[in-house]
């Protein structure tokens, strides 16, 4: 079904239910899709025509969900663009998927049109103090509804760019359809339903907060309770006050609260969060200690966790409630309802428990390929399956642990070393502050070691005392044999170590 179809056929079902909440503002199911039939005019009325991109750059706010609903309703292709982004980020981004009208939050004004002057840029929460031929609230609230051009489910809905971990980020084009699969595969593994009320407090534009969870949400009939920005004390606040059933953070989203609270001597208990019934993480694992610590500080042993990609749309894995001590660190033993998942030997075979391999998932959520990189796109689809990239270890169970990127492993001497196993052994060194381990081109060995250190202060640091301290950590071949001390290290907005940009930088 295509995504207006979708929301249409929730308002039938609950027209008067609040379908999405943003401070004292509420809107139903019947307002949403009023207002939706007004964006679809207004961005009619700058020129958007069937098959057309359309930019949205905002904060999580009712601005991104009216124009992603008008953008499809007028059949234009949605790109969320990370509202992080700096100017030259938002010009490639903006002429890579060649969008010429977007919706921006009016704070991004000044990055937006440094980045993309040619783009006709509309501003949202803007105050009614801009010009009012850009204000985007204002131009919906005074528009005449227009239902829109008939969209197939196999056009393309959006264009989602991937974080830019391993090389820049490649623009994910999904369908109509490959999204409505979304929510069905999530609310099966999460078990959620129309009742729930989840908390969007990570960026609506990234993969997961979209599609996962803003859209599922959509597609029951729930509420997606819209905070701007994450911040830790308002998030404890808005749980309380909005009933919340639901959320999804990044780990440090749910240690941050603790952090606050010691600083600031707030008692966490003074908050009533009985309300929720998941908490939901992703994109980074935790330890037992911290499955433990979480489930004592939210008084809660409801906690999920994710995994999944851009490609994928981003449906995945999931690590269920009962598994977050014993098998923490692990994203799951299966793909969730509708996901296919095998673990991959170099020769194409299935790894067995003990072994490692890469993990390749099949299923309807695929995208069709990347916007204009078909290299790309053929080097990771094989058949039905799309290989992640993500090396991972097969327990004696079955659960899979990351061990590292396909891109990032080095092999010397024909040994496989993991980049992530090395640096983790690295951290915990009081004198390093951040360290990323690849791989330099050797002649006999394949490759050699190679650490890249931020020292605290940027104090000088001994190869051989690095080596000493990992001696009776790591197996001989793992430890480094160069070391680099660099001022910074460069991470992606999602806060992963960029290592293409590293290695660049190291070993040229
Ligand atoms: P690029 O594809 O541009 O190099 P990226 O892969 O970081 O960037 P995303 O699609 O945003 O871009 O992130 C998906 C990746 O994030 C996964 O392939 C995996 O490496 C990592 N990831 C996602 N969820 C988890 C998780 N629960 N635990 C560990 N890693 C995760
Ligand atoms: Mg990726």
């Amino acid at each position: 079904m295509d995504l207006t179809t979708m929301l249409e056929s929730t308002c039938r079902k609950f027209p008067d239910k609040e379908a999405v909440v943003y401070g004292a503002e509420r809107l139903s199911y019947r307002e949403l899709v009023a207002a939706s039939k007004r964006a679809a005019e207004v961005l009619r009325g700058l020129g958007v025509r069937h098959g057309d991109r359309v930019a949205v750059m905002t904060y999580n706010s009712p601005g991104f969900v009216i124009a992603a609903f008008g953008a499809w309703r007028a059949g234009a292709v949605l790109v969320p663009v990370n509202h992080k982004l700096a100017p030259p980020e938002v010009e490639y981004t903006l002429a890579h998927c060649g969008a010429r009208v977007g919706v921006a939050s009016a704070d991004l004004r000044s990055i937006v049109e440094a980045g993309a002057p040619g783009v006709r840029w509309l501003y949202t929460e803007a105050g009614g103090e801009s010009d009012p031929a850009r204000d985007f609230d204002a131009l919906v609230e005074a528009a005449d509804e227009w239902e829109g051009v008939p969209v197939d489910e196999t056009e393309i809905a959006q264009i989602l760019y991937t974080s830019g971990t391993t090389s820049a980020p490649k623009g994910c084009r999904h369908t109509h359809r490959s999204i409505a699969t979304v929510p069905p595969y999530i609310a099966a593994t999460m078990g959620l339903d129309r009742d729930d009320r989840f908390l969007i407090a990570m960026p609506i534009w990234h993969a997961s907060p979209l599609n996962n969870w803003f859209m599922t949400t959509m597609f029951l009939g729930g509420t997606a309770v819209l905070m701007r920005e994450y911040h830790p004390l308002r998030f404890l606040e808005t749980v309380q006050a909005e009933r919340i059933t639901a959320f999804f953070g990044a780990p440090i989203a749910y240690l941050a609260p603790g952090q606050l609270a010691r600083a600031q001597g707030i008692d966490l208990a003074s908050f009533d969060l009985g309300s929720v019934r998941r908490w939901i993480y992703g994109g980074a694992p935790i330890g037992a200690g911290t499955a433990t610590q979480l489930a004592q500080a939210y008084r809660s042993d409801a906690f999920y966790q994710v995994y999944g990609m851009s490609e994928m749309g981003p449906a995945g894995t999931a690590l269920y409630p009962h598994e977050q001590v014993s098998k923490a660190g692990s994203i799951g033993r299966a793909g969730m309802p509708g996901i296919d998942l095998r673990v991959v030997r170099p020769d194409g075979s299935d790894a067995a428990p003990g072994e490692v391999g890469e993990i390749w998932l099949s299923g309807d959520t695929r995208m069709v390929g990347y916007l204009d990189n078909d290299a790309a796109t053929d080097e990771v689809f094989e058949g039905r399956w799309y290989r992640t990239g993500d090396v991972a270890r097969v327990d004696e169970d079955g659960y899979l642990f990351i061990v590292d990127r396909t891109k990032d492993v080095i092999i010397t001497g024909g040994e496989n070393v993991y980049s992530q196993e090395v640096e983790e052994a690295i951290r915990p060194r009081a004198d390093i502050v951040d360290v990323a381990v690849i791989g330099r081109p050797h002649p006999e060995w394949g490759e050699t070691v190679v650490a890249v250190a931020v020292t605290v202060g940027g104090a000088a640091l001994e190869l051989d005392e690095l080596r000493d301290y990992l001696a009776d950590k790591l197996a001989r071949y793992k430890i480094p044999r160069e070391l680099v001390v660099v001022d910074e290290l460069p991470r992606n907005p999602s806060g992963k170590l960029t290592k293409h940009v590293i290695r660049e930088a190291v070993l040229s």
